[in-house]
């Protein structure tokens, strides 16, 4: 048997932010300025709410206690989480845990976060991966709206991430018929925005990657990319590099695709501060990534894979 899960609702396309309904006495949860999130909030036309804007990035479990314990006598009707991955995550978290109805509204596109039960959190300091149904939203909504005003840098490193999560998902040993059409079909969307300037497509291909590797997993690139992300590397940029070397590796249908969109893109090279071997030590234990990948990946491999990247040979 296999099982896809994905939010109840996705209103998505032009005007979706305007046009969706929200319930009364709900919470918005952002990690933005006040100037933007009131501008959000106007379009969104929301009469009846609360405002939680001191969210910080990379939130941890602390940060949604005190989400938690400073709103849960209000009797809010829905968490709404509204902004990047963090304010995504911390509606995502919250809301589970006060059995409110759940709204996420992603302002940047390339995590998929709005369609997946996945929510990464700090906890004692280190970032963690937790995985519940009860994070998938109830309603997600997706307008390329908020594309308008998103530096140029952000937009790049987004799209990167959802053409390495649409790849990787669609090689994922964890995959199935359902969940390889939706990465095919997503990466397909990403491939023709990238080549053909078309960055209004990028939210809904976004949203399919996410429907599709949400349901399965990322692979050997994603795996490879934290060694990165330790030493302060954007996640979409590392993967620029990592998921075109996994891809070379797992001799995958996408790598050359994959390699013309991050031309296109154009990222810089990689360098890695610490030595390869201790990274390939830690990689290795990155077996969430490692075991679906589709081919079996030895220390060798990843020594092998982060020598190529230093060297520029992608
Ligand atoms: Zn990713």
């Amino acid at each position: 048997m296999f099982s896809v899960k994905i939010p109840k609702v996705i209103n998505f396309g032009k005007n979706a932010l305007s046009e969706t309904e929200y319930p009364k006495n709900a919470l918005i949860i952002t990690t933005a300025s006040k100037d933007l999130s009131y501008k959000w909030i106007d379009k969104m036309k929301i009469q009846d709410y609360i405002l939680h804007d001191t969210v910080m990035p990379e939130p941890s479990i602390d940060d949604i206690n005190s989400v938690m314990d400073k709103h849960k006598s209000k009797n809010l009707s829905a968490i709404i989480g509204l902004g990047g991955g963090s304010s995504l995550d911390v509606a995502k978290y919250s809301s589970a845990k006060m059995h409110t109805t759940k709204i996420l509204i992603p302002t940047t596109f390339g995590t998929g976060a709005e369609m997946t039960t996945y929510c990464v959190l700090k906890f004692d300091g280190k970032k963690k991966l937790l995985r519940e149904d009860e994070f998938l939203a109830d309603v997600a909504i997706v307008d390329s709206y908020f594309l308008d005003g998103t530096p140029e840098q952000i937009i790049k490193n987004s799209v990167c991430d959802a053409c390495a999560q649409a790849t990787e998902g669609y090689d994922s040993k964890l995959g199935n018929d359902f969940t390889k059409t939706l990465c095919k079909k997503a990466f397909e969307i990403l491939y023709d925005a990238i080549m053909n300037n078309k960055p209004e497509c990028y939210p809904y291909g976004s949203m399919l990657s996410g429907m599709g590797f949400g349901n399965c997993s990322t692979t050997l690139g994603h795996a490879l990319s934290y060694a990165y992300s330790n030493e302060g590397i954007p996640h979409g940029y590392s993967l620029s590099s990592c998921t075109t070397v996994a891809h070379k590796f797992n001799k995958s249908i996408f790598y050359n695709e994959f390699k013309e969109c991050i031309e296109k893109l154009g990222f810089d090279k990689l360098n890695l501060k610490i030595p390869i071997d201790q990274a390939a030590d830690i990689i290795m234990t990155d077996v969430g990534h490692l075991n679906p990948n589709p081919i079996k990946v030895n220390k060798n491999d990843i020594m092998k894979c982060l020598t190529d990247i230093n060297n520029g040979n992608l």
